[in-house]
């Protein structure tokens, strides 16, 4: 009997006992196939070893020092390749232990630049539907899944929110993919505009979304309306990168593909690739000016911050990244997966859309194509998804619909970057198998 608070607490998960490249074997020695790294954590697999000689050199020589006292040369050089690697002027590093920390320091560091350059009345974030940005209060309150905030929603701050940026649910049949970015470029000034420009910290958004709604990619042109209305109004630019940043679109960053530079950027999952637990945010020169102008202290920190362990582990990653040029590999493999979801999946009466970039893809089910109507969420079409690829040893991420019932249950794909050809038409081939099979069963109920 397990002690343990899991996820549900009806069922205890089967039992991880070892890993080792794309796959993960359980007690009963039945291996998996990670196609989703977890949460889209496992970028380079399990068990590199170059990221374990990595992290045992740096156990044995510092595990831990606490950033009240001292820096240490793995987390100075984890910032140096980090800042050398990130567009613009994006120049400084700050390390916690996860996404959720990530977005909370980002937060905190874009209202403390605003209290230091003299704008304290500069209080609310501007933040978008259908979104997720952690599961602390501050991170909970930006996001915008409802299903995970309405408990909790007496105890978060107000935002202002503004719609989703989903082509696929949300442009109108008579409207150009222009005429819809425009459409939500012009509801988002309306919107900074009714809560006044000057009382506006910034702008947060996901460039891919990814645990709400499905790798689900802006539309050309709508992040640099973002990036124009944010400088008209004086406001940060905070893009969330936790999911999809550090490779797993085929860019270091995924906003490099959208031409626009934020002011603020959080990463974490595949910063470390799941070896140690570790977040980051990255923020421009300007930020950091004022912070030193100022105050001279950025008033945050954990425990954890800049863990030497971790930064190790993050460092290898990135440079086995770098070395390997697995970004190359990212963008081609991820075009076989996106071209093989699209002939594949694309043709079955159940899959809507499938989209994303790189290794990053979603699939969306819905009850009704011509509709796009999703299936009743009473049936947890995703948990019996999940539950079948599992039997056939394959991990994806199938997630349910929104509470309003506008979105469907989706289903995220996120390889690690070695995957390879093989391994993705498996991927296609079982998912095809049991979308068909547990859309069946739903079918055959109605
Ligand atoms: N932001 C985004 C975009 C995420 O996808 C997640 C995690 N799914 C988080 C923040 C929170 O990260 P963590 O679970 O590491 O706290």
């Amino acid at each position: 009997m397990s002690q343990i608070i899991h996820r549900s607490l009806h069922s205890t998960p089967p039992v991880a006992v070892s890993a080792q490249g794309a796959y993960i074997t359980d007690a009963a020695g039945k291996r998996y196939l990670d196609a989703c790294g977890g949460a889209a954590v496992s970028c380079l697999g399990h068990a590199h070893p170059d990221v374990l000689a990595a992290m045992h050199r740096q156990i044995d020589q510092l595990a831990y020092a606490h950033t009240g006292f001292f820096t240490s040369d793995t987390v100075e050089q984890l910032a140096a390749q980090l800042t050398r690697t990130a567009p613009g002027d994006l120049n400084y590093a700050y390390f916690v232990s996860g996404g959720s920390e990530a977005v909370e320091t980002a937060l905190k560091l874009a209202r403390q630049y605003f209290v230091e350059i003299g704008q304290p009345q500069r209080t609310r974030f501007v933040a978008r539907a259908q979104s997720y940005h952690g599961n602390t209060l501050g991170a909970l309150a930006v996001g915008g899944n409802e299903w995970r905030r309405r408990q909790f929603a007496p105890l978060l701050i107000d935002v202002v929110r503004v719609s989703a940026c989903n082509a696929y649910r949300d442009r109108r049949a008579d409207e150009s993919e222009q005429a819809y970015t425009q459409r939500l470029l012009n509801e988002l000034e309306q919107a900074i505009l009714e809560a006044g420009p000057e009382t506006l910290i910034g702008f947060c958004a996901e460039t891919v979304v990814g645990a709400t709604t499905g790798a689900t990619p802006p539309t050309p042109g709508y992040l640099q309306g973002v990036r124009r209305l944010c400088d008209k109004y004086g406001m940060l630019y905070i893009a969330d990168e936790v999911m999809c940043g550090m490779g797993r679109t085929g860019t270091l960053h995924a906003f490099e593909q959208d031409d626009v530079v934020p002011d603020i950027v959080t990463i974490a999952k595949g910063l470390g690739g799941g070896y140690q637990p570790i977040g980051a945010v990255l923020a421009s020169e300007k930020i950091v000016a004022a912070l030193q102008a100022g105050s001279g202290l950025f008033q945050h920190g954990h425990t954890y911050i800049c863990h030497p362990t971790a930064a190790a582990a993050a460092l290898a990653v990135q440079q086995v990244i770098e070395r390997d040029n697995l970004l190359e590999a990212v963008k081609t493999q991820g075009a076989r997966l996106h071209q093989q979801l699209r002939e594949v999946l694309g043709e079955l009466p159940h899959v809507g859309d499938t989209r994303g970039r790189g290794l990053f893809a979603g699939v969306e089910l819905v009850e009704d194509k011509a509709s796009k109507r999703p299936f009743d969420p009473a049936f947890k079409l995703h948990a019996q998804i999940k539950a079948n690829c599992m039997a056939r040893g394959l991990m994806v991420y199938p997630m349910g619909g929104t509470l309003d019932g506008q979105y469907g249950d989706h289903i995220l794909i996120a390889p690690p970057f070695i995957v390879t050809a093989s391994q993705i038409d498996f991927v296609v081939d079982t998912l095809r198998q049991v979308i068909v099979e547990e859309t069946g069963k739903l079918a055959r109920r109605a």
